[in-house]
């Protein structure tokens, strides 16, 4: 591993803690060493009070920052003498510490200072680095980690066993580190767990932590543990009924509906389908940063396909004594293994199911690399219990947010590139929802960077295709929730006597027939929503009040309407609501240019602002005034409603 630092970039930062902002998102562009909020940095300071006195303060990374990206204001400033008389405590319980962190602080508006705050302030040095580093955590995960640890290192480290992370380990380190005895140390090394570095200067301790790791590489390298494991398997298939019926089980088992990725990538597939699979995955995380996230991997199989069932069995298989305390929580599975499905993935969200995946992907490497040495080895079941239960105390008192309505709910929007489509995937997003955009036009896939969004280009109109997006869907996401009925055209004005064959199937099979292929495909998953289906038809003015020229485009919708309100009969025995919204004079989409706008106001001899308005309530009704009516029938509000026609048109008086 290379030190990152250029004179250049270092310039630009200034202030006392402008290098240690600096150095720290030097650490967090290796993923090798932080992933996702991991590791933390901090700098001690001496600064005057508005009364005039001069304290010594720790700035610590905050939660909620991510160390590629933290700004100076993502450190909390803490005063050090009090995490100090804190640390000679015997004990002191997780909500106390959090509140002696939070009202140590000398600025009202600072994050929450990171639960290893005093762990910061008992190394005596100015800078101290954190990492999880890869290379380290394959060495001291190991059955004889900690004489290897001594081997690299000699004595430029401090070896501490592990402790429990939190006061536990402040207090240890508090009691075992001293100034005068580890001078000459560069670095302390946590079994199972990670790596600290400290120094006189950001940069000291920045690329002290990188040479520490550079060793453990090239002990890896020396020990021929360092290369990856060639990862070539086939690709496998499973159909998407099975991923969404999973999916189901462990939305049950969760208490709410979860994300489930799949990932059948040869690394992955490779991963799973390595013969001692069954040892090496059922130790537990590399280090206890994960143990939420990467403890329960039950193994699933073919035959065990009933989640429910492989689940139980792993559970009865590894879990402690106190587990009642557990199965009053959340206890769904973060990563599930299996030689023929691959690694799958489950959040609360797309992102919290992307980031188990990269953080399972860093726990094979080690834990192959640790193969290699000699044999994985995590740490006892009790250590990883204590550790889970107090992540679950520690997220029981974050857990007073209320998560967004559609939180692990999964919808899919047709016709999503612009106009309406593209506002209803910004409603559901707000929502939380994930979403799978399907457009004609390829500029869909480039609509949004966000894990929570899927891009798909697709022509409803090729039954091919459509099933190619439904299946994308569901592997990235795990299932479908919700269905937005909305891609559609509008052709010219024509009268009756002028419409030709070509021009009414053309309409049809975009408005109409698609629409059946898409219900029909989607009904298995739509059924096993955890929380019920849910399907909105983009229907239109024209179905109550048609108009003339327009005998295609309103045959097509009000066909579409009937169709809808027969799924709303057949399928609400299934827990599936159907409902219709009819739009009308929605000017901001892409049929409408500023032209075509101008020339519709001209013939009615109206301004186009007036133009806009013609309607009874004299109101322009928007893109996102559909989408918004669109994603709250899926909501709670409608939960008893099926069948039902709501018109967003600003009042009509033929409709009414
Ligand atoms: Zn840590």
């Amino acid at each position: 591993m290379k030190s990152l630092w250029e004179d250049g970039e270092a310039a630009r930062f200034s202030g006392p803690l402008g290098l240690r902002v600096y150095t720290s998102r030097l650490l967090g562009r290796e993923r090798a060493l932080v992933l996702h909020g991991g590791g933390n940095t901090s700098i001690k300071l001496r600064e005057r009070n508005v009364l005039g006195e001069e304290e010594q303060l720790l700035y610590v990374k905050g939660s909620g920052s991510d160390l590629v990206d933290i700004e100076a204001d993502g450190f909390a400033p803490v005063r050090l003498a009090r995490l100090l008389e804190l640390a000679r405590l015997p004990r002191l319980g997780d909500t106390e510490m959090v509140n002696e962190l939070r009202t140590s602080l000398t600025r009202a508006s600072a994050p929450t200072p990171s639960v290893e705050a005093i762990l910061h302030a008992v190394l005596p040095h100015d800078y101290v680095d954190h990492t999880h580093a890869d290379a380290l955590l394959s060495i001291t995960n190991t059955g004889d980690g900690e004489a290897r640890v001594r081997e690299i290192y000699g004595n430029d480290v401090v070896v501490i066993p592990y402790v429990m992370p939190g006061f536990e380990l402040a207090r240890f380190v508090a009691g075992h580190f001293s100034m005068s005895a580890h001078a000459a140390a560069l670095g302390m090394v946590l079994m199972n767990h990670g790596l600290f570095t400290f120094g006189k200067s950001a940069r000291e301790s920045y690329e002290r932590m990188i040479a520490l790791v550079t060793r453990a590489e090239d002990y890896l390298k020396h020990h021929g543990a360092w290369a990856p494991v060639s990862r070539t398997a086939p690709p496998l298939t499973m159909a998407p009924v099975e991923i969404a019926t999973l999916r189901r089980d462990i939305s049950t088992q969760a208490g709410n509906p979860m994300i489930v990725g799949v990932h059948d990538d040869p690394r992955s597939s490779a991963f799973a389908r390595r013969p001692d699979i069954a040892k090496i995955s059922q130790q537990g995380p590399i280090t206890p940063d994960h143990v939420i996230r990467t403890k329960r991997v039950p193994m699933l199989g073919r035959d065990l396909l009933s989640y429910a069932n492989a689940y139980r069995r792993y559970f009865e298989a590894h879990a402690t004594g106190a587990r009642g305390a557990i199965t009053m929580l959340d206890v769904a599975p973060r990563v599930m293994l299996d030689p023929d499905l691959g690694m799958l993935t489950v959040g609360r969200t797309a992102r919290d199911a992307e980031i188990v995946r990269d953080l399972y992907a860093q726990t094979m490497d080690v834990i192959e690399r640790a193969q290699r040495l000699g044999g994985y080895r995590a740490l006892p079941a009790q250590d990883i219990f204590n550790v889970e239960y107090w992540e679950l105390e520690q997220a029981k008192l974050k857990r007073s947010a209320k998560p967004p309505v559609f939180a692990g709910e999964v919808a899919l929007v047709t016709g999503a590139a612009s106009g309406i489509g593209r506002a209803c995937v910004d409603s559901l997003l707000a929502r939380g929802a994930a979403v799978a955009a399907l457009d004609v036009d390829p500029g869909v896939t480039t609509l949004s960077a966000r894990p929570e969004m899927r891009g798909i280009v697709c022509d409803v109109t090729n039954l091919e295709q459509l099933r190619a997006a439904l299946v994308e869907t569901v592997r990235a996401f795990g299932g479908l929730d919700m269905l937005i009925l909305n891609a559609g055209i509008f052709p010219a004005g024509k009268r009756i006597a002028e419409l030709d064959d070509g021009e009414w199937q053309r309409v049809m099979a975009v408005n109409l027939d698609a629409n059946l292929a898409l219900m029909r495909e989607a009904y298995a998953l739509l059924k096993l929503a955890p929380r019920g289906g849910r399907v909105v038809v983009v229907g239109s003015k024209n179905v109550p009040a048609p108009g003339p020229g327009a005998a295609a485009y309103s045959a097509s919708k009000a066909a579409l309407n009937q169709l809808a309100r027969v799924a709303a009969l057949e399928w609400g025995g299934d827990g599936i609501r159907v409902n219709s919204i009819h739009p009308n004079a929605v000017f901001d989409t892409g049929i409408w240019t500023d032209e075509v706008l101008a020339g519709r106001a001209a013939h009615y001899g109206l301004s186009i602002d007036d133009y806009k308005r013609r309607n009874v309530l004299g109101v322009e009704v928007r893109s996102r005034d559909v989408a918004e009516i669109a994603a709250e029938l899926c909501g709670p509000l409608f939960a008893k409603t099926t069948g039902a026609q709501i018109p967003v048109d600003g009042g009509n008086e033929r409709v009414i």
